[in-house]
């Protein structure tokens, strides 16, 4: 039967096209979870003329070539980020499949990054972090530890408590002193959440290493646009991308960093 069924190929383009169906429902709660709209009711319409979308023109990516990037009713330009997440989406859920294989942890990391997504375009285009991804994924993290092989309770224990109380701390100090917000309060809950699903290595690997993502993508960006210091760049998606890393790589980078804190 060899060769008959691909199977080898069959499962990945499975994985590919479920994470681009994902990618598009990503898009829905990017649109409106912020805007607090409901992710269920109605269906998809475009936001020019309000139409709705027929599930015909809804196919994820393949809509978007096939109607050129335009509403079928009135031409208005749809957003390259819908295409963008739905195949940035499919591509890292493949990733991780090739990682975990069809396993429960890959299910286990399809939420999480599917949190990470979310976040990062909503802080991006918003500067906030609703508490229902950021909090409510924490405690889907938590609950999750107790059945997931390979990680333990506590380890998503440590990962909260530093992620969120540490930094909490930090934070509230650095306020105190320097009488300024320096890291947001949603920050800290994202990095809590981080750590429920990445354990406290995680959690470190993503504030160092989200500090250095941004500051090589902030500061020029500050200095083109001459903004000053405090012109905020949302924190978010830096960190998520960090912890993407640190999920997609493990330990790999964490004792090269580590070198790098020690000096040496
Ligand atoms: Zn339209």
């Amino acid at each position: 039967m060899d060769g008959l069924i691909p199977i080898n190929y069959l499962i990945p383009a499975i994985i590919f096209i479920f994470g681009a169906v994902i990618g598009s429902f990503l898009n829905v709660c990017i649109y409106r979870i912020p805007r607090s709209k409901s992710i269920v009711k109605p269906n998809s319409f475009c936001p020019a003329c309000e139409k709705p979308i027929k599930f015909y023109d809804n196919i994820p990516i393949v809509s978007y070539i096939i109607l050129g990037g335009k509403c079928r009713h009135c031409g208005a330009k749809i957003s390259k980020r819908y295409p963008f997440v739905e195949l940035l989406t499919a591509v890292i859920f493949l990733i991780i499949y090739r990682r975990c294989g069809l396993s429960y942890e890959l299910l286990v990391q399809m939420v999480f990054v599917s949190l990470l997504i979310t976040i990062s375009f909503i802080d991006y285009d918003f500067q906030i972090i609703p508490d229902v991804l950021s909090v409510g994924g924490m405690v889907f993290g938590l609950l999750i530890a107790f059945v997931r092989p390979g990680f333990r309770f506590m380890d998503a224990f440590y990962g909260v408590l530093i992620g969120g109380g540490v930094l909490f701390i930090i934070a509230y100090g650095y306020q105190l002193i320097a009488k300024r917000e320096g890291m947001g309060g949603g920050d800290i809950k994202l990095l809590a959440m981080i750590g429920s699903f990445t354990g406290f290595k995680g959690v470190l690997f993503s504030l160092i290493g989200g500090s250095i993502i941004g500051s090589l993508v902030g500061i020029p960006l500050m200095l083109m646009k001459k903004e000053n210091m405090k012109y905020a760049i949302p924190f978010g998606p830096f960190l998520s991308c960090a912890a993407l890393i640190f999920l997609l790589t493990g330990d790999r980078y964490m004792d090269a960093l580590l070198h790098f804190i020690m000096g040496r």
